[in-house]
């Protein structure tokens, strides 16, 4: 069953919210609240405490993240599809910013062992998970597709301030990390406005800022990945993101089969094994990068990637609805099995 492109875009905005919805805590009414869709999905932004600048500092939230959009949209005119544009072409001078989110998802991507690849757009734009009806591609197109993606031959020169993708046909798709990036980008504008309690919940990637309220941290529940009302943990935090990747955000079934949008770098096929990866860290879009990757690593090799970065936790659910924590992790989740 495919997806129309309504459906598809409801289904990421109601799975966005149930995702990780943030639960119950001190019944106190927040500051201000305000909710807008962008980047594709929901975005919720709570601010609690005092502050009087709370309404502007959430509407510079909501145009930070708009920013952000603009640089990396996918599909959308953005800096990074005038950059896809020239593929076999010559360089493209670029934004710095765009230039170094270019060079940090290269290097994460390395970091991962290749797990989360920007340089996968050729293959993510024959599925067609982001803009509109997915499909699954013949074989043979994702082979063609595979051999363009190539990491190592981004071209980037910082002096020049340009980014040139060498053959037709290569394409960026930061869709793995951007969401990170844009919570990364929030926290920066909550401080600016000396804001110090707060949640932004960008389609199920989340931001906290502070407590919720002083000496109760901000709980936010993991979704169950096949019980949409269910939640599988719920995570105590204060001043981390929170970010999940999993297999039933955006998926179609065929055949009985289900693929989903997350794709393993080394076949260009949705990946197995994991439902769902949720990871709590300081920094988003190494979290939100760790999410894909771990989902694609699996559980073993994925939580061995974890163990071996500072600060970073993880909670997994892997096909029998198991769930697998990391060393650090049980101070975090309350598992609710
Ligand atoms: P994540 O796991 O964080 O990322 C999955 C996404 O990363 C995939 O969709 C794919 O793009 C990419 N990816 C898949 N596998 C890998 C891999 N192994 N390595 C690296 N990257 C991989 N949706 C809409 O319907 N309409 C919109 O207008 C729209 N605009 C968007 C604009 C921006 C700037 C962004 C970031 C997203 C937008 N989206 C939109 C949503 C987007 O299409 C993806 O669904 C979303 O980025 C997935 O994020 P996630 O957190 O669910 O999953
Ligand atoms: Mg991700």
């Amino acid at each position: 069953m495919t997806k129309n492109r309504f459906r598809l875009s409801l289904l990421s905005v109601t799975c966005g919210v149930m995702l990780l919805a943030s639960c119950a805590g001190p019944d106190s009414e927040p500051l201000y609240k305000v909710n807008r869709l962008l980047m594709g999905t929901l975005v919720q932004i709570t601010i609690v405490g005092t502050n009087p600048h709370a309404k502007a500092a959430a509407q510079a939230v909501i145009d930070e993240i708009q920013r952000v959009e603009n640089l990396s949209s996918f599909h959308k005119p953005s800096a990074l599809t005038r950059i896809n544009e020239h593929a076999g072409r010559g360089p493209v001078r670029a934004d710095p910013e765009i230039l170094t989110l270019l060079e940090e998802s290269i290097r994460l991507s390395r970091q991962m062992r290749g797990a989360f690849d920007p340089s996968l757009g050729p293959v993510s734009r024959l599925w067609n998970f982001s803009s509109g009806e997915p499909r699954l591609p013949p074989t043979s197109e994702i082979a063609q597709a595979m051999t363009k993606v190539k990491l190592n031959r981004i071209e980037i020169d910082a002096a020049t301030g340009t980014v040139r993708l060498p053959e037709p046909g290569m394409a960026l798709d930061l869709g793995g990390i951007a969401k990170g990036y844009a919570l990364d980008r929030a926290r920066q504008v909550m401080k600016r406005f000396g804001v110090n309690g707060a949640l932004v919940n960008a389609g199920g990637d989340i931001l906290t800022v502070g407590e919720k309220a002083p000496g109760h941290p901000w709980r936010v529940g993991v979704q169950d990945p096949r019980r949409g009302n269910a939640i599988v943990a719920v995570a105590s935090v204060k001043d981390k993101i929170i970010v999940t990747s999993g297999d039933y955000e955006r998926f179609f079934v065929k055949n009985g089969k289900r693929y989903h949008h997350i794709l393993d770098p080394r076949t260009g096929y949705p990946t197995t094994g994991l439902r769902s990866v949720t990871i709590v860290a300081t920094d988003g879009i190494t979290a939100d990068a760790l999410a894909t990757a771990v989902l694609v690593l699996g559980a073993d090799e994925g939580l061995k990637l974890v163990e071996s970065l500072q600060g970073i936790e993880a909670l997994l659910v892997d096909s029998a609805g198991r769930v697998k924590l990391s060393s650090g992790a049980a101070s975090i989740f309350e598992l609710r099995l």
